[in-house]
């Protein structure tokens, strides 16, 4: 779907997948200005297909576009070429019982012709899909986490909260160090004090005090994850107190220490929930619940599964089902 000023969005099309072509100085190339987001379409246990919580991705999508100087799609446009291509797509989404999936990569990019650095005035959406394994396929493993103290992925007035690609081009050798080391992603602290945890690379963090959970509150520098809002409603639904506050690495180190946080996990869409088994970071390194995954971690990735493979019930209506087989 394209948009170009004085016109809106136009064109919207369903075509076979293949190359874009832009010109050499379409301003995407030179001022990155571009965004994204992630969903996921299950297959049910009738043979249907639902995606999880498409609006929010497109509110954030809305969000995201707002502060780069883009023109917001509408919710039902989002949503609705989600749709066509995943019905397009129907055979590609695995079938109901894993943990597989449809995963669907809607961005949008600024397509005008010119080299002037200011907001373009003509776009293009497009949605892209690809099946998506089990980000487990062996059984879920906890996982090492490099907690850097140095390097920041987000500043105070920045982008951090907008889903970007710039925000990823900036976190790449952050993320190649922390691979070195052993380590799946990065975890961020603050800009400011170089204290507070925030996120790691492309998951939002929780951390587990017996019954209660902390996930790192927005403070406009990290990006509002679906997967990390939707947990606190499903630990809420499950019993435990959940709620936002701040979590300094200190606390982290000492309270995993004193055995205090007894869990700490991270989540998003690709992986929906993953055990933090190791910490490495440069005052040391640092083990969460012996190295296991954790009761609570293991208990609130079934229970957010299960609604998204629909062998629970959607108490939230989060499920947006689009009918199949
Ligand atoms: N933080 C960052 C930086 C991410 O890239 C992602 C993945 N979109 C997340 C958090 C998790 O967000 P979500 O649950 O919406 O996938």
């Amino acid at each position: 779907i394209r948009w170009t000023e004085g016109r809106g969005w136009h064109d919207g099309q369903l075509v076979p997948y293949g190359p874009l072509s832009l010109d050499p100085a379409s301003s995407v190339l030179h001022y990155a200005q571009e965004i994204f987001e992630g969903l996921k379409a299950y297959r049910r246990p009738d043979g249907t297909v639902a995606t999880f919580r498409p609006d929010a991705n497109a509110r954030r999508f809305q969000y995201s576009a707002h502060r780069i100087g883009m023109p917001e799609l509408p919710v039902e446009t989002f949503v609705e070429a989600c749709d066509a291509l995943v019905r397009q797509d129907e055979a590609w989404v695995p079938p109901h019982g894993g943990e597989e999936s449809l995963y669907l990569r809607p961005f949008m990019i600024a397509t005008e012709v010119g080299l002037g650095v200011r907001p373009a005035n003509e776009y293009l959406f497009v949605v892209i899909a690809s099946p998506a394994g089990a980000y487990f396929p062996a059984g879920v493993k906890p996982v090492a986490i490099w907690a850097s103290e140095d390097r920041v992925r987000a500043v105070p007035g920045g982008v951090g909260d907008a889903k970007t690609g710039g925000n990823y081009a900036a976190s790449l050798l952050a993320q190649a160090e922390a691979a070195e080391k052993g380590c799946i992603q990065v975890a961020y602290l603050d800009a400011v004090e170089h204290k507070w945890v925030e996120e790691l690379g492309g998951m939002n963090l929780y951390f587990v005090y017996g019954n209660r959970i902390v996930t790192p509150t927005l403070t406009g520098s990290l990006l509002a994850g679906i997967t990390r809002d939707s947990l606190l409603q499903v630990a809420r639904d499950l019993g435990y107190e959940a709620e936002e506050g701040r979590v300094s690495i200190d606390q982290w180190q000492e309270d995993s220490a004193n055995g205090t946080l007894t869990e700490v996990f991270a989540c998003g869409t690709a992986a929906v929930i993953t055990p933090v088994g190791t910490v490495k970071s440069a005052r040391g390194e640092w083990q969460q619940s012996g190295g296991e995954p954790g009761e609570a971690t293991m208990r609130l990735r079934e229970a957010l599964l299960a609604i998204q493979t629909g062998r629970a019930e959607d108490t939230h209506g989060w499920m947006h089902e689009l009918g199949g087989e």
